[in-house]
């Protein structure tokens, strides 16, 4: 087994805001199920949630507890533009499989917004337009072909220039995208109306329970735990978040660090639409706001994972975050009530590995999510509800273990080399 993590510190924002308990008890005995979902935290939740759906009696355990990992951390700007822009995503992948990587993850924020809506889950839902805009990396420009690649892969998107951008939303660049249709949210009250659903549909949850082991043959899968007792079931989901089990492939994966901050509440002060502001910079910033206010504004990532170093840090990034959005929005109160970090796991396209493990059709897994990671569970619980009810989702080629295509291979590889 890897070691466990320490996969954050500092007191998020949405410590501020109370979620529903989530019940779960210890394992004392051997148990069996149709699915045993690892992880409880975002992806864990959305899993155990579809699979429910689906009638599948589900088991999901987890070595800290229910929603303790890294989805606490979450600044949870639930987006469709996912970290490669378009045409720096063709470029590595192909323009095909680029466009319908873009267009399924548009899909997904839709499906997640329907979803929530159904399952009537209360988690501070607004949506929200979202400006892609100019920075040290990409200028006007540069900005101004990513639109139109968009608009011809069928996803609606704007250019504007520098003056509409300053009158519409009072931000003073040389110019932005601007999208639709993206979600702010409270992670923990999403994921913990996920889990109660699926406590309704007769899931059962035991914590705390450290996975160490699978064992597959046929239709049976046999998990041990770290304490004794086993789990027997037909399926099993690895939804670890950075801690990956031994077997899964971690190709092209890496851990980062990344810091993020919390203002107190300023409603009056917050800019048109509240929309969500990500800098085309290196290194990058991005801004959204709470329901009652508050700004949340992250960025400053690192390339390392060592945990001291990146906690260590916290004092002096927050500082610089703060100076940065100052900047940006001088009408805030840039004080930060809440500073937090914690590691992030990318992949050299940005796309997630989603899907059975390699040789192991029953034993599915997903990781590598980047800054679009609760898209990419929406995403994980579609194609993933689909195989174990077996079909075939039909992106699931995009996003698995594996990939197929010379440029997507030669992307993953150059990933693993620099990773
Ligand atoms: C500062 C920050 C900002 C972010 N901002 C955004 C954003 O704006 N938008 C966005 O979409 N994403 C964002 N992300 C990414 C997003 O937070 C993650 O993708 C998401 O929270 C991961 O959820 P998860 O359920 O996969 O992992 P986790 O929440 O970490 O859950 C995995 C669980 O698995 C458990 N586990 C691990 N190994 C075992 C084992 N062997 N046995 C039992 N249990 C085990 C762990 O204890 C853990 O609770 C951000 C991340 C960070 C750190």
């Amino acid at each position: 087994m890897p070691r466990k993590l320490d996969l954050r510190s500092g007191r998020p924002v949405w410590s501020a805001y109370r979620a529903p308990a989530v019940r779960s008890e210890p394992l004392t005995r051997d148990v069996k199920a149709d699915v045993l979902v690892v992880g409880m935290g975002i992806s864990g939740a959305m899993m155990a949630e579809a699979l429910t759906a689906r009638g599948l009696s589900v088991i999901a355990v987890d070595r800290r507890g229910p929603m303790l990992g890294s989805t606490p951390a979450t600044t949870a700007l639930v987006q469709f533009e996912i970290d490669e822009p378009l045409r720096d995503l063709s470029d590595m992948i192909g323009k095909p499989a680029a466009e319908q990587a873009w267009r399924r993850s548009r899909l997904a924020v839709d499906g997640l917004r329907a979803r929530i809506a159904e399952l009537g889950i209360e988690c501070r839902l607004a949506e929200r337009p979202s400006l892609y805009v100019a920075g040290n990396t990409k200028g006007p420009g540069e900005l101004r072909k990513e639109a139109e690649a968009r608009r011809s892969a069928g996803i609606h998107a704007t250019y504007l220039p520098a003056q509409a951008l300053k009158e519409q939303f009072g931000v003073a660049r040389d110019g932005a995208i601007l999208s639709h249709g993206n979600l702010a949210l409270d992670p923990l009250k999403l994921t913990a109306g996920l889990l109660l659903k699926a406590l309704e549909r007769k899931a059962r949850f035991y914590t705390p329970v450290e996975a160490t082991a699978l064992e597959g043959s046929g239709d049976a899968v046999v998990v041990a735990t770290r304490d004794g007792p086993t789990i027997t079931t037909r399926h099993v989901v690895l939804a670890s978040g950075y801690e990956l089990m031994d077997g899964v492939p971690a190709t092209g994966h890496k851990i980062i660090s990344t810091w993020a901050l919390a203002t107190k509440r300023q409603p009056r002060a917050i800019w048109p639409q509240a929309a969500f502001i990500w800098e085309a910079s290196d290194p990058y910033l991005y801004m959204r706001a709470t329901a009652d206010g508050s700004v949340i504004c992250g960025g400053e990532d690192e390339d390392f994972s060592d945990e001291d170093k990146r906690n260590a840090l916290l004092p002096e990034k927050s500082v610089r975050i703060a100076e940065k959005l100052a900047k940006l929005m001088p009408q805030l109160d840039t004080t930060p009530d809440f500073t937090w970090t914690g590691s992030f796991g990318t992949t050299a396209t940005g796309l997630p590995y989603i899907g059975a493990l390699p040789g192991k059709t029953n034993v599915h897994a997903v990781l590598g999510y980047g800054g679009n990671g609760i898209t990419f569970s929406q995403i994980a619980s579609e194609v993933v509800g689909t195989a174990i009810a077996g079909g075939e989702d039909s992106d699931a080629a995009l996003f698995a273990f594996g990939r197929t295509g010379m440029r997507r291979r030669i992307a993953d590889v150059a990933g693993r080399l620099i990773g």
